[in-house]
């Protein structure tokens, strides 16, 4: 049994650290279950950065389950210290904020302009019915018995409503 499960070990195939450090990958590796043999590139940057000392002190340090994430976030963060040398994920992180504020301005013009698409298109088409004389529903307005497009259209005109997501719905 001892021999056969020695045999067993040496036929292991050393993780990608233990290749990399060149020494033996035994059964109780704390690389083997995060950097297999077959991605040799997420433990050769994480040694580039961090160096192996310091990557299996992080690893001793979290717990089991939350291991396979943090060996994420150092091929991550060793990565883009590479890229970038001075502000390495920090950088990554500033760029992607700048595109988020750019795209939330960009966002805003885009909804403010469709509101005024929208209110221009409701009021032309309000005219165009009175011109074709359409009865004038003003008793509709006055009561609020029941809504209709002309209810939309005042509620529309009214700049108070304009922000109001309830009244605003697009008509097309
Ligand atoms: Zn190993």
């Amino acid at each position: 049994m001892i021999f056969g499960s020695k045999k067993k070990e040496a036929a292991r195939t050393p993780c990608a650290a233990c290749k990399c450090l060149r020494r033996k990958c035994d059964k109780n590796c704390t690389f083997a279950p995060y950097f297999p043999a077959q991605e040799p590139h997420k433990f050769a940057i994480v040694h580039k950065i961090y160096g192996a000392s310091n990557v299996q002190k992080m690893l001793q340090e979290v717990e089991e389950e939350q291991r396979q994430d943090a060996v994420s976030s150092m091929v991550y963060e060793a990565t883009a210290r590479i890229r970038d040398p001075v502000y390495g994920c920090a950088g990554a992180i500033e760029i992607l904020q700048q595109q988020v504020i750019g795209l939330q301005s960009k966002l805003a013009e885009a909804q403010a302009e469709a509101v005024q698409l929208t209110m221009r298109h409701n009021t032309v088409s309000f005219w165009n019915q009175q011109a074709q004389g359409a009865p004038i529903p003003s008793k509709t307005i006055q009561t609020q018995a029941s809504p209709s497009y002309n209810m939309d259209i005042m509620m529309m005109m009214d700049p108070n409503n304009i922000n109001n997501n309830n009244h605003y719905n697009p008509m097309w």
